[in-house]
């Protein structure tokens, strides 16, 4: 069986109950080497094979899945976060398709996630904002114009923004012209859950100069809304008043 396993955000603690069982019984793995903390590599068997994708193409990739998998092995490929996001993991479970070679996928914590945490933020708040837009500027990869910065700032809904870091006066630029304020609070959130995760609050209009002058340059998220502020409404579903399926509101 080949699992697509979510390793979490970086914390060795932060992989699901079911993806570090994954890891212990796995024969061989194959995990993505640039973000993957390879302390979680410490449950594997002894006898596991471990494989580093950042050197590997696709091809190499799956041609040591498909090998492992043929001969009985269990395959785990650990990929960062969750893999449903910027994890390249469709064109893998489409050639094991192809080849009709079963395989599941279990699911991880999300570095936005992660960066939530470490920000103590709420990113749904009452009154602010009710989405989340995840999205990244364009890099090698390019984003579809119909996706672009400005357009989803007009939103005013919290964004976070994965693969972006290098590109922060441009991002800064790009959500001013969507309509977000120069003073609308953001955040840069470098390696959360990692021991050594930082967190730097600032402003839209100082995102560069706050990753210049800490030197982030990768491995960081980019929150941007109103939900950093601290000016809210109260949830409608502890508020006393209200009915729920499960209490009775009495007017207070
Ligand atoms: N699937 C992953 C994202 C992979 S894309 C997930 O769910 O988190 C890689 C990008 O994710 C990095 O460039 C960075 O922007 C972000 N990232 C991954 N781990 C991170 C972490 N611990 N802290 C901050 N950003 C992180």
């Amino acid at each position: 069986m080949i699992t697509f396993v979510g390793a979490g955000p970086g914390a060795e603690d932060l992989i699901t109950v079911r993806g570090q069982n994954k890891l212990k019984e796995a024969d061989v793995v194959i995990y993505a080497g640039s973000l993957v903390n390879p302390a979680l590599l410490k449950m594997c068997r002894e006898e596991c094979e471990i494989y580093n994708s950042a050197e590997m193409t696709l091809e190499e990739v799956m041609e040591v899945m498909i090998k492992g998998e043929s001969s009985g092995k269990k395959v785990v490929r650990l990929h960062t976060g969750d893999p449903c996001l910027y994890g390249a993991i469709k064109e893998q479970m489409d050639e094991l398709d192809r080849r009709k070679i079963p395989f599941e996928d279990c699911p991880g914590v999300s570095s936005f996630c992660g960066a939530a945490a470490a920000l103590k933020a709420e990113y749904t708040l009452p009154g602010i904002s009710q989405s989340v837009v995840i999205t990244r500027m364009a890099g090698r990869t390019p984003v579809p114009e119909k996706e672009s910065i400005r357009s989803f700032a007009a939103h005013q809904a919290t964004m976070v923004l994965f693969l972006s870091t290098g590109m922060l006066e441009k991002l800064s630029e790009e959500l001013v012209a969507g309509g977000y304020q120069e003073e609308t609070p953001a955040a840069i959130v470098y390696k959360a859950t990692w021991p050594e995760e930082k967190v730097m609050h600032c402003t839209v209009g100082t995102l560069a100069e706050t990753a210049e002058r800490e030197k982030v340059t990768k491995t960081a998220l980019i929150v941007v809304g109103n939900v950093l502020n601290t000016e809210y409404e109260r949830s409608k579903l502890y508020d006393p008043a209200f009915t729920t399926e499960f209490r009775k509101g009495k007017e207070v």
